[in-house]
């Protein structure tokens, strides 16, 4: 798997430093957030460092795919489709990306607010 060295989550995946695991497979992991949004409030990560969703699609399309499987799986299992749950994901700094790692929030939990 290709990682970038100075990036927190791919030292996340590696185990250098910890992160609460809520899902793991081949090519994806998800964790909770450290600063929760919502009740429930996890990042789903590729193993494979990308900056953005854009620059994913554009090198490795297949990867969103297994991240949304990963959802899928977790979602299905964990009851989620019926408790509700949002999926986004911030492109660039005026959108709020703080960490740039291509990373799927869901928040989950009681009544959402609107987006903003
Ligand atoms: P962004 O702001 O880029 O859309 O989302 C990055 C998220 O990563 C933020 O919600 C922030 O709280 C979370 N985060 C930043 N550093 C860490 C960390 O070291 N561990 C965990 N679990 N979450 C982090
Ligand atoms: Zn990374």
């Amino acid at each position: 798997m290709h990682d970038d060295k100075n990036c927190i989550f791919c030292k996340i995946i590696s185990g250098e430093i910890p992160g609460s695991k809520v899902y793991d497979d081949k090519n994806v992991i998800a964790f909770r957030d450290i600063q929760p949004a919502a009740e429930l409030h996890l990042l789903f990560i590729h193993k494979e460092h990308t900056v953005n969703i854009n620059e994913m699609m554009m090198k490795h399309p297949k990867q969103l795919i297994e991240i949304f499987e990963a959802i899928n799986q977790f979602t299905s299992e964990n009851d989620l489709i019926n408790k509700g749950y949002r999926i986004i994901s911030n492109v660039g700094k005026n959108a709020g990306q703080s960490v740039f790692h291509t990373h799927f929030h869901l928040l989950s939990g009681k009544r959402l607010g609107g987006i903003n």
